[in-house]
């Protein structure tokens, strides 16, 4: 796979992720559709440090979330766009990266569907695909090669 690499609204911010991603979600929770005004959220999930950013700093903004533990959205400081969260369960050792400012995003395929019960009525997920009702075990789910990586960033936040 190549690089995936990705920007803001206004070109100020430019990223690039240095590995693949540890999973791809696609999230159709009551959040994720009030903050996009869409139907779901598609996020690829990576370690912060292997997101590199090539141009601009983007700001976070504290969003209140469901859980009421709140998470941080990084955006442009110009045009606001959001390209990453962190939410409260991995804390800042994961950017959910909102799959629609790669420059590939076509090309992105979610591994999961998470939170199908706020699942709007008229999008279906297809035939074959993994999905939970909320969210899923991550260790059932996740491939062997992402639970090492995920193993890593656990022990580095604990120390
Ligand atoms: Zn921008
Ligand atoms: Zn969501």
């Amino acid at each position: 796979m190549e690089q995936l690499t990705g920007r803001c609204g206004c070109g100020h911010v430019t990223y690039g992720l240095r590995r693949q991603p540890l999973i791809i979600h696609c999230c159709h929770c009551t959040d994720c559709q009030r903050e996009t005004g869409s139907a779901f959220a598609i996020n690829v999930l990576i370690e912060a440090e292997e997101v590199e950013i090539f141009t601009g700093a983007p700001e976070a903004v504290l969003t209140p979330s469901e859980s009421g533990s709140g998470q941080k959205i990084w955006r442009c400081p110009h045009c606001k766009v959001a390209m990453w969260s962190n939410y409260n369960g991995a804390k800042d050792a994961v950017h959910f990266v909102r799959a629609g400012t790669l420059d590939q995003a076509r090309s992105i395929t979610p591994d999961i569907h998470i939170y199908t019960r706020s699942k709007v009525p008229w999008v279906s997920i297809p035939q074959g695909a993994r999905a939970a009702e909320e969210y899923y075990d991550v260790p059932e789910v996740w491939p062997a090669e992402s639970l090492k990586r995920r193993d890593i960033y656990l022990t580095r936040r604990r120390s």
